[in-house]
C-alpha cells in the first residue's frame, strides 16, 4: 500500500525512553521476568484525595468542553502554588493547562519557534527536546557538559554558544537524564549572561522541582533581570504520582500565553475536564504525599548510587534531584558478549543488558551523548538491588 508520510514525521526519532520501555513490557508479556529501568515515572499510586476529587468531578457532570487554557480554579490553584512555593507572581491569565508538561514545553516551542531559529539544548537532555524543535523547523544547538562538570553547563559554555539567530534557550533542573541540579548562584550565572540577550527565550522545564535532595528550589523565573521572558513548564506527573492523567502547564509573558491558547484551541481543546479537576486537587490539598514520595526517592538514590559504585569502571555522579541515574559506560564499549557479539556503541551495551541481563535501561545517545546509560530508579528498593545485580553479573561477563 502506498504511504504517504510527511517528512516532518519521518524525519522524527521515536521517543527512546517510551520505545524501551515498550519492548521491556513485550519481553513481560513473554514471559520473561525484566525489570525495567527504562521510563521514568513514580511508581506510586495517585494519592487518595487526588483520586476522589477525580470521582467526584465525574459525578458532578465536570463533562463538558472546558476553557482551551484550562478552568479558571486551576490557573487560580496554579498561581497560588506558583508564588507561595516559588515567590513567582503570575496571573491566571498567563497560565495555560495542556496534556502533559510534554504538550506545554511543545506548544511553547511551536509557537515561537521559526524555520531556521536556533534553540540552545544544555546536553545531555531529555529526547523530546530536540525532536520538538525540529518539528518547528528550528535548528537544535547542543551544549554538551560531561560527567567531570556533573552534566552541567557554564556560563562561558553557554555564552559561547549564542549568535545572532538563537531564539531560545532550554533548560531543565533538576535533569532528566542526569538528575543534576544547577545551585542557585549556579542559575543566576546562566541568568547573568542571558540578560544580555533581551531576544532569547528561556524555557525552564521544571517538572523535577520537588524531587530534590538538596533543600530549597530555585525557579529560573525568580531572577528579575530575565523572568519577563522566561516561561516556565511544569505539571502533576512526577510530583504527585500522576503520569497517566495528562496535565502539565505552561506559566508565560501573557502575549505568548495567548498564542499557546490559540495554537492548543486548533489541535487539541482543552487537558482532560476530571484529570483538570484531579490536578486542582492536588495543588490545593495535602502536600504531604509529595514529601513521602520525594523521602522514598531520595533512600533509592543513596541505594542506587551505592551498588553503582561497586561496579568496576562505571563512572557515576551524585544526583541530587529527578529519580535518574547517567552512568559512564564507555569502558565496556568495544568489548564482546558471551556470545560472541561485539559491544559497538552505548545502544549495544543497553540492548545486552536487556536482552541477556534482563534490566531495561536507555541508551544515552537517546538524550544527546554517547558512552552513557539511563537508568530510571523510580521503583522498589528490591526492584533496584536486583537490577544492579543483574548488571554487575551482565557486564562481568564481558570480554
Ligand atoms: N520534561 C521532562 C524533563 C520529563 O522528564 C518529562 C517526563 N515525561 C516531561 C517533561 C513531560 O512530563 P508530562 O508530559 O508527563 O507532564
Ligand atoms: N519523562 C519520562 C522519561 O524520560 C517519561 C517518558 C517520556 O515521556 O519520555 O522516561
Amino acid at each position: 500500500m502506498m504511504t504517504h508520510i510527511s517528512q516532518r514525521v519521518q524525519s522524527l526519532a521515536v521517543s527512546a525512553t517510551l520505545a524501551m520501555s515498550q519492548r521491556s513490557a513485550e519481553l513481560k508479556a513473554r514471559g520473561v521476568d525484566v525489570i525495567n529501568l527504562s521510563v521514568g515515572e513514580p511508581d506510586f499510586n495517585t494519592p487518595e484525595h487526588i483520586k476522589e476529587a477525580a470521582k467526584r468531578a465525574i459525578d458532578e457532570n465536570y463533562s463538558f468542553y472546558t476553557p482551551v487554557a484550562g478552568y479558571m480554579s486551576l490557573r487560580k490553584a496554579i498561581a497560588a502554588k506558583l508564588k507561595d512555593e516559588n515567590g513567582l507572581d503570575y496571573a491566571p491569565e498567563q497560565i495555560v493547562v495542556s496534556n502533559g508538561a510534554k504538550q506545554a514545553l511543545c506548544n511553547v516551542i511551536l509557537a515561537t519557534v521559526n524555520p531556521g531559529d536556533e534553540v540552545i539544548i544544555p546536553m545531555p537532555a531529555w529526547v523530546s527536546y530536540v525532536e520538538m524543535v525540529k518539528l518547528a523547523e528550528g535548528v537544535p544547538v547542543p551544549v554538551v557538559a560531561t560527567i567531570e562538570q556533573d552534566f552541567k553547563v557554564t556560563p562561558e559554555m553557554l555564552e559561547g554558544a549564542i549568535t545572532p539567530k538563537t531564539r531560545m534557550v532550554m533548560l531543565c533542573s533538576p535533569s532528566n537524564p542526569t538528575g543534576s541540579v544547577y545551585s542557585r548562584d549556579e542559575l543566576k550565572a546562566l541568568a547573568d549572561v542571558l540578560a544580555k540577550y533581551p531576544d532569547i527565550l528561556v524555557l525552564a522545564d521544571e517538572i523535577y522541582e520537588h524531587i530534590l535532595f538538596t533543600g530549597s528550589f530555585t525557579s529560573m523565573a525568580s531572577f528579575p533581570e530575565i523572568a519577563d521572558r522566561t516561561i516556565v513548564i511544569n505539571g502533576v506527573s512526577k510530583a504527585y504520582a500522576m503520569t497517566g492523567w495528562r496535565v502539565g502547564y505552561c506559566a508565560a509573558p501573557l502575549w505568548l500565553a495567548k498564542a499557546v491558547t490559540k495554537l492548543q484551541g486548533q489541535y487539541s481543546s482543552n487537558c482532560s475536564s476530571i484529570a483538570q479537576k484531579a490536578a486542582e486537587a492536588a495543588y490545593t490539598g495535602s502536600q504531604e504525599c509529595v514529601e513521602e514520595m520525594r523521602l522514598a526517592f531520595e533512600r533509592r538514590r543513596d541505594l542506587v548510587v551505592e551498588l553503582a559504585r561497586q561496579i568496576p569502571r562505571l563512572q557515576v555522579n551524585y544526583p541530587q534531584g529527578a529519580f535518574y541515574l547517567f552512568p559512564e559506560v564507555s569502558a565496556y564499549i568495544g568489548k564482546t558478549t558471551p556470545d560472541g557479539k561485539a559491544i559497538t556503541s552505548s545502544g549495544d551495551l543497553a540492548m545486552y543488558l536487556l536482552e541477556t541481563g534482563h534490566v531495561a535501561t536507555v541508551d544515552g545517545a537517546a538524550f544527546g551523548v554517547e558512552g552513557y546509560i539511563r537508568l530510571s530508579y523510580a521503583t522498589s528498593d528490591d526492584n533496584i538491588r536486583e537490577a544492579m545485580r543483574r548488571i554487575a553479573d551482565a557486564l562481568s561477563k564481558l570480554k
